[in-house]
């Protein structure tokens, strides 16, 4: 049984469900999953490469880097709303009702307000200046 391809002979067992089993080579380097059907020189290519630890923890900090960054961005997106003239329900995206809110709907909804408050020319909305006539 040979890896096809790096030639090498040495793998490792994984998964196995049915006849087959999910077998993976043990060339560092190398790394494809294929599967084995318990026939010699039979393997499937799962076309999937494991990744190395290495790989995976660099994966890992990336993923956690992409979630420290997202309150920020969320925050500033409803700044933008805003300053666009954009209503807080703008904010709520990805809200189909209230059951739906979440993180990132709540961070622009801060930003949102955040700079509403910070708007020293705001007016009062339309609606309220003709229901105080
Ligand atoms: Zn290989």
């Amino acid at each position: 049984m040979k890896c096809t391809y790096c030639g090498g002979t040495e793998f490792y067992e994984g998964p196995s469900g049915g006849l087959s089993t999910n077998i993976l080579c043990a060339n560092e380097k190398c790394r494809h999953w294929f599967n084995y059907m318990g026939v010699i020189d039979k393997l499937e290519d799962l076309n999937r490469v494991e990744p190395t630890d290495e790989e995976r923890e660099a994966e890992r900090i990336a993923k956690q880097a992409e979630r420290d960054a997202a309150p920020d961005k969320f925050y500033e997106e409803g700044a933008e709303i805003y300053r666009k003239g954009g209503s807080a329900k703008e904010c709520l995206e990805s809200a189909p009702d209230w059951h739906g809110v979440n993180g990132s709907d709540l961070y622009r909804l801060a930003g949102f307000v955040d700079a509403l408050s910070a708007d020293k020319d705001r007016k009062p909305l339309l609606k309220k200046q003709q229901s105080m006539e």
